[in-house]
């Protein structure tokens, strides 16, 4: 007798339900699945996807692995070529004056396809995480405008309740719903979102030549710049060194993401008011002042916030396919091993089962990578041992997230520490040490072992 096509639903279509929704599809002729994925959204352009964010070797290895070829080819558009001699795709860490500090070793690759190949070391591409998300929408029929609120799991199979008051029934339910899961919230109540005490903006803007050619001739050209000031302040300069192809340009003008991170206690007395841009930039301008000393550094980072939209920015002048106000964001994560899990119909993937900092930049590859395992873990599917799929899916998961959850947490909060100014050169000294034996021995942090 033929045995009924089990129904999988993914609750979410972020980077991980997308790849997962890709994976499931392409697999289709060793076991076949009726995917169906839900998104809260109203549709692709509702919400700020726009950051940039590092896709590493592992994430890409995942996301060519899960994605059929049609889509891989238009990944260059969200990843494009890193630029020869021009670009360096790394991090660099760098003092509050912008003396280098770290510069782990990271291998350079030619595209991300090489990135997926790579067999040993690390690579770190500097990726349009707004682009990346609409290649991977390209022929899936998300359910838009679909809001989970919950489900009512039986022996039979999951109902999942949407807040239009509809449901729909699967045997397998994935929650990729973000850090804020309802599935995880249901499913895991326990499970729950740390608070580190650390505020973040981020913001998008469209720079011009003469400013990113400032920040190189200070720090180097590698395309993931952070510096660490001394009170716990931080901040974060993503680029490409790829001209914006808009016409309405007199000069060349690239697409940077800047964020600033300080401790939330210097907020207490603060009146800054989050519905107002021009409220939210004078805040993160008046604490780079107040945080950082005078200097070229701290005039590079002032001027790439002078160039944060105020109102909803003119589409021709604005490269990034969403726009979002700018407004404070608290810094938090989730480690998955905190709490038992139990194994069940129901399973979550990506940020809402393991939100990371993204001091390491893991978040977007290891949702990606989870995607890849659990579909893996899948075609072994069949009524009777669907709870072994789930679970061979579920070690793994959890030991690859919770490690890393705990390791970024870990950077995170040493960078948070206020320091004195002898603090400081000791801590900055550490820094170079851990430096020069990295690059001796050729080891990167983020390195794994399979
Ligand atoms: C500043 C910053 C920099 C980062 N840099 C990096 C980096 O360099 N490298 C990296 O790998 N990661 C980075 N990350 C993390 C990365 O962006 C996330 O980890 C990744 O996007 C998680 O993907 P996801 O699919 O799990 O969740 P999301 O992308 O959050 O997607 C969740 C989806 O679920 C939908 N949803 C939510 N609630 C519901 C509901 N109730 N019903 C239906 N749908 C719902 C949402 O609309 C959304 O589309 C960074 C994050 C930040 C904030």
């Amino acid at each position: 007798m033929q045995q009924k096509i089990p129904t999988v639903i993914i609750n979410g279509a972020g980077l991980g339900g997308l790849t997962l929704y890709h994976a499931l599809i392409k697999n289709k002729d060793i076991k076949e699945f009726n995917v169906k994925i839900f998104d809260r959204e109203s549709g692709p352009q509702d919400r700020w996807q726009g950051y940039h964010i590092g896709i590493n070797n592992y994430g890409a290895r995942s996301l060519i692995n899960c994605i059929p070829s049609s889509i891989a080819l238009n990944v260059p558009k969200a990843i494009p070529d890193p630029v020869l001699n021009v670009e360096y795709h790394g991090f660099s860490l760098y003092d509050h004056t912008g003396n280098l500090l770290l510069r782990p070793p990271t291998r350079q690759i030619k595209d991300v396809y090489d990135a997926a190949n790579l067999s040993v070391g690390v690579s770190l591409t500097i990726t349009y995480r707004d682009e990346l998300r609409h290649v991977l929408l390209e022929n899936v029929p998300v359910q838009w405008g679909k809001k989970c609120i919950g489900y009512e799991e039986s022996d039979d199979g999951v109902w999942v309740l949407f807040e239009d008051g509809s449901k729909e029934f699967c045997d397998i339910l994935v929650g990729a719903d973000g850090i804020n899961s309802p599935v995880r919230k249901q499913k895991l109540p326990e499970l729950q979102i740390s608070d580190h005490g650390l505020t973040m903006v981020i913001a998008n803007v469209a720079a011009p030549k003469n400013l990113l050619d400032r920040l190189s001739k200070l720090g180097g050209n590698a395309v993931f710049q952070e510096t660490v000031g001394l009170n716990g302040d931080i901040s974060i300069i993503l680029f490409r060194y790829i001209p914006i192809e808009q016409e309405s340009y007199d000069e060349p003008y690239y697409r940077v993401t800047t964020f600033f991170q300080y401790p939330s206690k210097l907020d207490v007395n603060s009146k800054v008011d989050d519905n107002d841009p021009t409220s939210v930039i004078d805040h993160v301008k008046y604490m780079i002042r107040k945080l950082r000393p005078e200097c070229e550094m701290t005039d590079i980072l002032l001027e790439f916030w002078n160039l944060v939209p105020k109102t909803s920015p003119d589409p021709k002048k604005y490269p990034f396919k969403t726009y979002d106000l700018v407004r404070r964001r608290k810094m938090q994560d989730i480690d998955p091993l905190s709490v038992v899990w139990s194994t069940s119909r129901v399973t979550l993937l990506g940020d809402a089962a393991h939100a990371t900092s993204p001091a390491l930049g893991l978040g977007a590859n290891n949702a990606i990578q989870d995607a890849d395992v659990l579909s893996q873990a899948l075609l072994n599917y069949s009524p009777e041992n669907y709870i072994s799929c789930i679970k061979k899916y579920e070690i793994e998961m959890l030991k690859r997230n919770s490690d890393d959850v705990l390791k970024s947490r870990f950077i995170d909060l040493r960078q948070s520490t206020p320091v004195s100014y002898t603090g400081s050169i000791f801590r900055n000294n550490f820094i170079k040490i851990l430096n020069s034996v990295t690059n001796f021995f050729d080891y990167n942090l983020i390195e794994r072992k399979n």
